[in-house]
């Protein structure tokens, strides 16, 4: 069992001065709060059924899920091909090629130093030295085969895992957004634990507010806003998960595949704002572990729109 770590959501500030009272659900799925926010009671039924899709992508996507589809490939791939559901194919795809644009900063093969290092969960502790170095052979994304023809993966070095964590809330909530809009919901907000999507507009002509809160501020205030219809903000934190030595030192739950520590980074937040919630997922965890230079570097070769909060306390906005 993953030991759920609160808080770990980030607090995102909807106003929603609309003129009817919203329907807001909350579960705990994905190790996080899972919150869908809709305006009408048919819209308000289907979201209750929403939930239900995100448990099922969870079941799929997650590491820790003994029956799951992922926890066989990792268990299975080195010695055979593992065929796998056109979901979970689809997210390694995309999850490949944000690997390879990050050159890593964002790697999806990752899974052999989260189980080392265990952030988030009961097995969370500092490993020595050496048994860092022996997972760092592990992490080799070009070992990972994805066959599009048969659908399967393999794995070419034995002790390999893949991860989805920095992707996986992401890529549900577009397609929890894509479920509601299939039932005829034109609106909703949808947050899983700070992956948030905002499905259509919130008036006519008018975008949603979403304000994005101060890591150093409890529960408090926020930094900055941003505006979207029909968009992900994505938002990976220095006040998530981390583990804290005897002196005070806190290690993120970010790990860096060419040191295996924890990354050290200047930045406090970074979101994402994109139609495509997988894309801001993945890059806003690249982002975070690459610091503010990199960070800003990546942005304005994928022309992606983000808010950089620095760890001096200093707000950025690209482009
Ligand atoms: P959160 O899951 O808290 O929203 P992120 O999206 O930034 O935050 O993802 C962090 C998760 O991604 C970790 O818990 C772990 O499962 C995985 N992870 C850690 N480091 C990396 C990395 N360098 N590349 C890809 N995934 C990572
Ligand atoms: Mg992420």
């Amino acid at each position: 069992m993953r030991k759920l770590l609160l808080p770990i959501v980030i607090f995102v500030f909807l106003f929603t001065s609309c003129e009817k009272k919203p329907y807001v659900e909350n579960e705990i799925l994905l190790s996080t709060i899972c919150t869908i926010t809709t305006y009408d009671e048919k819209a308000h039924e289907v979201s209750l059924e929403a939930f239900d899709l995100i448990s099922h992508y969870e079941k799929i996507f997650s590491r820790y899920e003994e029956n799951g589809e992922l926890y066989k490939v990792n268990r299975e791939a080195f010695s055979h091909p593992v065929k796998v559901s056109d979901e979970l194919f689809e997210i390694l795809q995309q999850a490949r090629t944000y690997t390879v644009a990050t050159s890593g900063a964002f790697n999806y093969a990752i899974g052999p130093l989260v189980s080392l290092w265990g952030i988030g969960t009961e097995k969370a502790r500092i490993p020595r030295h050496e048994e860092i170095a022996e997972v760092l052979g592990l992490l080799d994304w070009n070992a990972v085969v994805l066959d599009e023809k048969e659908k399967t993966v393999s794995f070419l070095i034995e002790g390999m895992e893949l991860d989805l964590g920095g992707i996986a809330k992401g890529w549900i909530s577009r397609s929890i957004a894509d479920f509601l809009s299939s039932k005829g919901v034109d609106k909703a907000i949808i947050n899983l634990g700070g992956n948030v999507y905002a499905l259509g507009e919130k008036g006519r002509g008018e975008d949603w507010t979403i304000g994005l809160q101060d890591p150093s501020s409890e529960r408090g205030g926020y930094f900055a806003t941003v505006h979207v219809s029909d968009a992900a903000v994505v938002t990976s934190g220095a006040y998530e998960r981390f583990i804290e030595d005897g002196d005070g030192k806190k290690y993120s739950h970010i790990l860096s595949s060419e040191t295996g520590y924890p990354v050290e980074t200047d930045i406090a937040s970074v979101s994402i704002i994109s139609e495509d919630a997988a894309k801001a997922d993945a890059y806003a965890t690249a982002c975070f572990s690459l610091g503010l230079e990199r960070a800003v570097e990546l942005c304005r070769e994928e022309a992606l729109e983000a808010v950089i909060l620095t760890a001096d306390g200093r707000c950025i906005r690209l482009p």
